[in-house]
């Protein structure tokens, strides 16, 4: 008997998590559903109007992924995130960072040593507001991500400085 409660115990835990991540699922694609380019696998890069993305982003994600805003520091949802997980982009689900590259900065914005491919990302100078910087930009999608420097920690002394805005976080399966 106390072998069948066991047994029981065992297989409502294994159906809890089925369903939360199930769930979780649903959310994601919930999110999406109006972005017929997202994806987290596919690696095809895509070419879309301004015009486009502006019909299917959220108007924050469009301000800075499209027109390179920046948010304000000390105001996006991950700049204070230590949880380990991935960070995609935004608006077309490619795989940006991991967090064991994230770093406490003080800065007031999420900061990473390094991205999870070389072609994660793509550089570009940028010399708006009289500065002269280095813009980095989703590798798939051309999103502006934010700016990268060299004041991060070892071992390659970067620090990708991105908008929370344009990074979607997923924590690790437990
Ligand atoms: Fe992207």
């Amino acid at each position: 008997m106390r072998y069948l409660t066991v047994l029981f115990i065992i297989a409502a835990v294994v159906l809890f998590v089925q369903c939360s991540n199930a769930q979780k699922k649903d959310a994601m694609n919930d999110e999406h559903k109006n972005n017929p380019y997202y994806s987290r696998t596919d690696t095809k890069k895509l070419n879309v109007s301004n015009e486009e993305w502006k019909k299917i982003l959220p108007k924050d994600v469009y301000a800075i992924g499209r027109e390179a805003e920046t948010e304000w520091a000390f105001t996006g949802k991950y700049w204070k995130t230590a949880d380990k997980g991935t960070y995609y982009c935004a608006v077309c689900g490619n795989p940006l960072f991991k967090s064991d590259s994230k770093f406490a900065s003080s800065c007031g914005w999420p900061s990473f040593y390094e991205t999870i491919k070389e072609n994660s990302v793509t550089y570009k100078v940028d010399k708006s507001h009289g500065m002269v910087r280095t813009e980095v930009n989703c590798g798939r999608c051309d999103s502006h991500l934010g700016h990268i420097f060299d004041d991060g920690p070892p071992p390659t002394h970067k620090r990708f400085c991105m908008n929370s805005a344009v990074l979607e976080f997923e924590p690790e399966a437990k």
